[in-house]
């Protein structure tokens, strides 16, 4: 059968007369199929057929799979893209009758709270010096020009418009909470004059609801010098400074009548505080090092040199033991000096003095002189949230910031809530922490203002209640089923922070995480994968698909040109 078949298709095949000149026809749905070879003479081929068009079928819904991700992918983009250009048409204007609720702060609590919370329940005041929410993980890679400081940046004006209902931004510090009047004085952070003394603008502005999320300042611990001759790298501004400073040094390194000390000094970089911002940093400089400055400005490479200083045992305390090792050991092959056991004491303008214990624990000072200090050793409470602190009875014996209960509520006042670095609480200070706290206090407003409605609603309907006797019945099972959505609605439930692991970038494209999995146990990894994990992970947190798009194109630049070495 298989032969005839097969003879069949090839007669056909062999003496079907093309017309001379004539274009060959179209292949149509009533041409016959071409026959399938089978038989016995084909056993052998059999099994090779059957598993080729078993992989052409893998094939082929891999292909339909990709294609249609690709699709949904380019679809998702756009649609994102098109939203961040096209903000809401007739967003609902504020409503006076409502309460207000004011946001300190347009940082990580603060503005994943914000994205939370439905508009319309409230009228929302968000008071802030800064006028757009920074994506702080990826900083440390602004300090060299692996990724612009616009691409991490996302306008808070912007966050706003994509609400229901419109809220109201300051550019403004807040100066002083008066929380028993519910009162918050706000200082214009707009600078549009040259002269210094000229009178700065203040504001009060009253409030029902009252958010504190203002975040941090860097720790000196007053140690002297610090303040005055360090770079921190908190902010934009920082990291743009450090990045000038990295060029000065080096572009005044280059000067040929210079001795040798001085230009050993000034190729000199001391980051104090091994934390993961210290430790990312220090990992960003040497990459920017090695990867461009050496190639471009070859003069410097015997000098260049960077050192972490850090007061306790090991670098990265917060991180696995395993971790730690791993870090130190690729931080020394990067070349990277590592200080452990080493305490700054004082900063002069090109000295810095630390106090190392020795092995057999014995105590020296060594003098480190240097060109950029970049001073990273963790957080302080800010003067506005130690200002709070210092009127309430409850607050009295709390240093590292506001102690709250567990539905984020100030301890000792009403109506005042906290979140992220400005508070005092079980958890280390965390991007992660903050917006998980931002988040639950999102969906908590949105349940008061829920509360709220139905208290009114049932209120309303009680008082029917007489006034339509013939509707008594329904009346009174709409109010039950109404008070029972209202006790669900004010049972409200603390604040839970889940904790997804932790991750660091500590050079030559290697990164550290230890990661949660299961809700328990910790996953420790490190290296170039980790690295790509690392990338990917902080990809998928950036704010909007513009920073996505933004820090990509950023790094495919700097794989593609290198880091830009002129100074901005
Ligand atoms: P912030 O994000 O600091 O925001 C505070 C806001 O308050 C700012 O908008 C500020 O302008 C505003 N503000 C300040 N003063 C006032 C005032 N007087 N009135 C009104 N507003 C005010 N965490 C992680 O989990 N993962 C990371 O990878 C990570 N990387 C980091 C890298 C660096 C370089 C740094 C510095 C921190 C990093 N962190 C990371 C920590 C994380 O950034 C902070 O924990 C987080 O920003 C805290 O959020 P927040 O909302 O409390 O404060
Ligand atoms: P940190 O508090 O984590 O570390 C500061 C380090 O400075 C400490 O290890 C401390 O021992 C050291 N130190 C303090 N005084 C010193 C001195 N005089 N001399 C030498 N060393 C001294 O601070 P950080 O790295 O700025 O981090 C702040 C917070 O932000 C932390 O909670 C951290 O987890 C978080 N963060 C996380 C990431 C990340 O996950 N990749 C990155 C940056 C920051």
């Amino acid at each position: 059968m298989a032969r005839q078949a097969l003879a069949r298709f090839n007669s056909t095949k062999a003496t079907a007369p093309k017309p001379p000149m004539a274009p060959i026809p179209p292949k149509t749905p009533q041409q016959p199929e071409q026959p399938k070879f089978k038989g016995s003479e084909e056993g052998s081929k059999k099994e090779g057929d059957w598993s080729s068009s078993r992989t052409l079928r893998y094939l082929k819904v891999a292909w339909r799979v990709t294609y249609l991700s690709a699709l949904a992918g380019v679809a998702y983009t756009s649609y994102s893209i098109y939203q961040t250009r096209h903000p809401v048409e007739n967003q609902l204007p504020q409503d006076p009758s409502k309460k207000t609720l004011v946001i300190l702060g347009s940082g990580w609590g603060s503005v994943s709270l914000l994205k939370k919370i439905d508009t319309s329940n409230y009228n929302v005041i968000v008071v802030s010096p800064r006028n757009f929410f920074l994506f702080t993980p990826l900083l440390p890679s602004c300090t060299t020009g692996t990724i612009e400081h616009r691409s991490i940046m996302e306008p808070i004006r912007g966050i706003i418009r994509s609400k229901k209902a419109n809220a109201t931004y300051y550019e403004a510090h807040a100066t002083n909470i008066d929380y028993e009047n519910r009162v918050v004085t706000i200082r214009e952070a707009t600078d549009l004059s040259d002269d210094e003394s000229a009178p700065v603008d203040e504001k009060q502005i009253k409030f029902d609801y009252l958010v504190v999320g203002v975040g941090a300042q860097n720790s000196t611990f007053g140690i002297p010098g610090v303040q005055e001759n360090a770079c921190f790298l908190k902010e934009i501004p920082d990291a743009q400074k450090i990045r000038r400073k990295v060029m000065d040094c080096i572009e005044a390194a280059s000067f040929k009548n210079l001795e040798d000390e001085d230009r050993k000094r000034l190729l000199h970089t001391v980051v104090v505080g091994g934390g993961p911002t210290g430790v990312e940093f220090a990992a960003e400089l040497q990459d920017f090092f090695e990867d461009d400055l050496k190639k471009w400005i070859p003069d410097i490479a015997k000098d260049f040199k960077v050192t972490l200083v850090e007061a306790l045992p090991n670098v990265l305390p917060s991180f696995s033991k395993q971790l730690i090792d791993y870090t130190e050991r690729t931080m020394k092959a990067e070349k990277i000096s590592i200080l452990t056991k080493t305490m700054v004491k004082k900063v002069t303008k090109d000295t810095i003095f630390a106090e190392a214990t020795k092995a057999d624990g014995t105590k020296e000072i060594v003098e480190m002189p240097y060109g950029l200090l970049v001073w990273a050793t963790g957080n302080a409470v800010r003067p506005v949230t130690r200002d709070l602190m210092s009127k309430i009875p409850a607050q009295q014996n709390s240093r590292r910031g506001l102690l709250v209960n567990e539905y984020l509520v100030v301890e000792g006042t009403e109506g005042v809530w906290a979140v992220g670095d400005c508070t005092a609480t079980k958890y280390a200070p965390t991007a992660q922490v903050a917006s998980q706290q931002g988040y639950y206090l999102g969906g908590l407003f949105n349940q008061l203002a829920k509360a709220d409605e139905l208290e009114m609603e049932v209120k309303a309907l009680k008082a029917t209640l007489d006034t339509e006797p013939d509707n008594r019945q329904a009346v009174a099972t709409d109010i039950e089923s109404k008070a029972r959505r209202l006790r669900r609605a004010k049972s409200l439930l603390p604040f839970e922070y889940s904790h997804q692991g932790s991750l660091a970038y500590i050079g030559s494209e290697r990164a550290v995480a230890d990661v949660a999995f299961w809700g328990e146990g910790n996953f420790a990894t490190g290296g170039s994968l980790t690295f790509l994990f690392w990338r990917s992970a902080y990809v998928s947190m950036c704010f909007s698909m513009r920073n996505k798009l933004l820090v990509v194109m950023d790094w495919l630049k700097v794989k593609m040109f290198g880091r830009d070495v002129s100074r901005e």
